[in-house]
């Protein structure tokens, strides 16, 4: 038989998935792949299931259903006072994973450098591949996970394109602020890039952190792709429905590689997130207070342990230095965890190209039951 493809010949099994089924294989409690296990909101299910008694479950317009591009358009404006129209600058995608392939996909071109902060999302960098493009890590710095400014003014060059930026910050827990945004802003119009911004967990904010869409920033709105995604925001990970908004002109081009590849989205999840979207207001004080609750229950379980870091402000991950603990590197502690203490983490190491930075952590996710949360602690005690 013939080769596959070049363009996938790099790529391996993603973190998640492998985590997840050595979690299982080991009945292990699993704190490594990022999503709840328990479900969102009844009414959403009630409202999806409706949605489908009342018929909605044929093709949805490829750009997504009208309510659901008003409903994001809505709280963009209502939240951030950040104008998206609905008909020509929101696009519904199969989850932000797809919404980052057609961003990617629709911009950038073979050669074309792009700026990643590592650790960063995995979809980043097969993104960049298939695109044939070439990702330029620029490394967070533990233990805050900041910025080198000299740093990331050496990974531009004239070849640089966009740059791919995540807030709040999957691994790290990091809430960006105002003075880095400018500071990426600053970068990104002093070299005329693009800026991907992904937004998944931009309701996931603890002890008062604001999320500030990058779009907001003076000058950013035309060259930022803002992404988000249902996923976070109402514990369905598993619906997959993720919106894209960009300017006309990339929204058009994005809306080419989306029809192509996926063309609509589950038509009444769709209609059933709209609605979701419109009842925000009156969902996220519940919806925080769960997930501070959840949060400060694990970070003072693991403080308990003997790990010491800085709270995370930001999504459901904690990146936890390991080094106080073990010499051992993060892969090989995750495979301890999970056969030896029946605990499942990723190792962040999959999420750095040039730093080996992430060697030296485990990521845990506490979007997980109390009880889990309460489990995993316990199966930890001998460590
Ligand atoms: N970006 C980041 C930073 C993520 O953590 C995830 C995973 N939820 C995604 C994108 C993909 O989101 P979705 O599940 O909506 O495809
Ligand atoms: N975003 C999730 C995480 O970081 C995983 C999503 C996936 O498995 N594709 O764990």
């Amino acid at each position: 038989m013939k080769d596959t493809a070049l363009r996938i010949g790099g790529f391996k099994d993603s973190i998640f998935g492998v985590i997840s089924g050595l979690a299982r294989e080991h009945s292990a409690v699993n704190l490594g792949q990022g999503f709840p296990d328990f479900d969102g909101p009844e009414w959403l299910k009630d409202v999806a299931y409706k949605k489908m008694q009342e018929g909605h479950n044929q093709y949805a317009p490829f750009a997504g259903t009208i309510h659901l591009r008003e409903e994001v358009s809505n709280y963009y404006n209502k939240f951030y006072q950040l104008n998206y129209k609905a008909d020509s600058q929101v696009t519904v995608t199969v989850g932000a994973t797809e919404a980052i392939y057609v961003a990617v996909m629709a911009l950038i071109n073979p050669g074309d450098e792009v700026i990643i902060f590592e650790p960063f999302y995995d979809s980043y960098l097969t993104s960049i591949t298939m695109a044939g493009g070439i990702p330029v890590p620029v490394t967070l710095h533990a233990p805050d996970f900041t910025i080198d400014r000299q740093e990331l003014a050496k990974a531009v060059s004239s070849k640089t394109k966009m740059l791919i930026i995540n807030n709040p910050h999957n691994p790290t827990g990091k809430v960006w602020s105002r003075e880095e945004l400018l500071e990426i802003a600053a970068v990104a119009q002093k070299h005329d890039l693009y800026v991907l911004s992904d937004e998944p967990y931009e309701f996931l904010l603890f002890d008062g952190a604001k999320h500030i869409p990058l779009a907001t920033l003076d000058g950013m709105f035309e060259r930022t792709i803002t992404i988000s995604s249902a996923a976070k925001t109402f514990g369905m990970t598993g619906w997959k429905i993720g919106w894209l908004c960009a300017n006309k002109k990339v929204t058009n081009a994005c809306r080419l590689v989306h029809q192509f590849l996926t063309f609509a989205v589950a038509t009444p999840l769709q209609e059933a997130v709209a609605e979701g979207l419109a009842r925000l207001p009156e969902y996220l004080p519940g919806f925080v207070k769960q997930y501070q609750g959840k949060r400060n229950l694990f970070y003072q379980e693991l403080k308990n342990l003997g790990f010491n870091f800085p709270i995370p402000r930001g999504t459901f991950f904690m990146m936890v230095p390991i080094s106080q603990k073990t010499q051992m590197k993060d892969v090989d502690y995750a495979m301890k965890l999970i056969k030896e203490f029946k605990v499942a983490t990723v190792p962040p190491s999959a999420f750095y190209l040039k730093s080996t930075e992430g060697e030296k952590y485990l990521r845990f996710c506490f979007a997980k039951k109390d009880e889990t949360l309460k489990q995993a602690a316990l199966n930890l005690k001998g460590l």
